[in-house]
């Protein structure tokens, strides 16, 4: 669908609407859902059928389901928006998957090529550490002949240079390699990797969970169920994950709602997710877009469609929502925090994966620009750890402190726990 003008001033007008401005233009079957959600503030009242017609709604319903979404929100989370200080470490991109939506993975003779070493991988932890995060994201490509306890070592190169430092690591799909390579079962394999230093999973290469459509974006990649049963093992041995969607490819709403369904399910038996992390497909140099399989990326209405969605479809199940700032820029990403979002994402220091697929937001936001771009939509900005367990709000004046292990922040919430666990 061409995004007209008229449309994006249309549509961008909702952060300045108030339920009573939107309701009364909505359709009734649309109003009745949403008037449902914001008396009981859960999602759970909500029927298949609801759900659908809410992940399709235009015009004046998906004004409607932005306004409500940030209502919602206001309720559930508060004014605060929160960032973790972060690194990512993509310690290889060589990969034999072959994902048709992937820019970053080459094979292994190729001249960009690059493997990091252990001791590589925990000067990077070291580094960020110094630098103030408190977190490292570590994922990679699988390469063929990967040493059998390659993950756990890492695990222990990082935990030796940098004991306190948070390891959120390890896709499920590297998980199933790691069990392929071992032939340990899944749950000895997790305890083992979270005895060895693993403190949370990413609940990244869900992509679309519907065999069908992976058959045609991945084919390589581990099954749905595979998938369900890597995390649901996951959080039964006390590893917590995020859940992460990527939409704008070859999609439909429908899938989006059987996604979040899932995951409410998901959440109400284990309690493991920290959040939900909506992925904008980034089409520029993906084999996807070039075969013409996919569209080129979302559109502004789904990706302010999909923040909404969930935050209708996952309230009093997952707590947080987050914006992927790398994937969606900074605009749209405030645009996506007033539509239901509450948490900025991290600093990421180096991005890598979408900057190669043709994202262009860059590859690290400072505390003060997330603070800057928090308080230019007139929220709160606070430090959080990755399981949302310590948030911490920065002051409204930043001394500068270059090299300092954390920017000037002031404590003054001890907890605010995230998820439904
Ligand atoms: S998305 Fe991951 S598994 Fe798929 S090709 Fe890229 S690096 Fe490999």
């Amino acid at each position: 669908m061409p995004v007209t003008k008229t449309i994006v001033r249309e549509l961008t007008q909702f952060p300045y609407l108030s339920w009573d401005d939107a309701a009364p233009r909505a359709s009734a079957p649309i109003r009745a859902a949403l008037e449902m959600v914001l008396a009981s503030c859960d999602g759970a009242v909500l029927t298949p059928q609801q759900n659908l017609l809410l992940a399709e709604a235009q015009g004046s319903d998906l004004l409607a389901l932005l306004v409500a979404a940030n209502q919602l929100r206001r309720a559930l989370c508060g004014e605060v928006v929160t960032w973790v200080h972060n690194r990512n470490i993509n310690f290889t991109n060589v990969c034999f998957v072959g994902c048709k939506f992937c820019a970053f993975s080459v094979a292994p003779k190729k001249e960009d090529a690059y493997f990091l070493t252990l001791e590589q991988v925990a000067h990077r932890a070291q580094e960020a550490w110094d630098r103030g995060a408190t977190e490292v994201c570590i994922q990679g490509g699988l390469p063929h002949g990967l040493p059998k306890f390659y993950y756990r070592d890492i695990l222990r190169a990082v935990k030796a240079a940098t004991p306190k430092m948070h390891i959120h690591a390890f896709s499920p799909m590297e998980v199933l390699y790691g069990v392929e390579l071992t032939s340990m079962s899944t749950a000895d394999y997790l305890t083992m990797l979270r005895d060895n230093g693993l403190d949370t999973m990413p609940g990244t290469a869900a992509e679309i969970l519907d065999d069908e459509v992976r058959q045609k974006i991945s084919r390589n990649k581990l099954s749905s169920s595979e998938w369900q049963q890597i995390i649901r093992t996951a959080h039964r041995v006390g590893l917590r994950t995020t859940s992460t969607m990527m939409y704008g490819h070859m999609e439909s709403p429908r899938h989006w709602v059987n996604q979040l369904q899932l995951f409410r399910d998901m959440q109400s038996e284990t309690g493991g997710f920290t959040e939900f992390v909506p992925l904008g497909f980034i089409h520029d140099h993906t084999l996807m877009f070039k075969q013409q399989l996919a569209r080129g990326g979302a559109t502004l209405a789904e990706h302010l469609k999909v923040h909404a969605l969930a935050r209708v479809m996952l309230a009093g199940s997952i707590r947080n929502i987050q914006v992927s700032w790398v994937k969606l820029n900074q605009e749209l990403s405030q645009l996506c925090l007033q539509a239901g979002a509450n948490d900025y994402g991290g600093t990421l220091m180096d991005e890598n994966i979408s900057r190669l697929a043709g994202a262009t937001a860059g590859e690290y936001t400072s505390p003060q620009q997330f603070a800057q771009l928090i308080r230019a939509i007139g929220r709160t900005p606070a430090e959080r750890n990755t399981t949302y367990s310590r948030i911490t709000l920065m002051p409204e004046i930043h001394p500068t402190h270059a090299g300092a292990p954390h920017p000037a922040l002031v404590k003054i919430q001890p907890a605010v726990t995230g998820g439904a666990a």
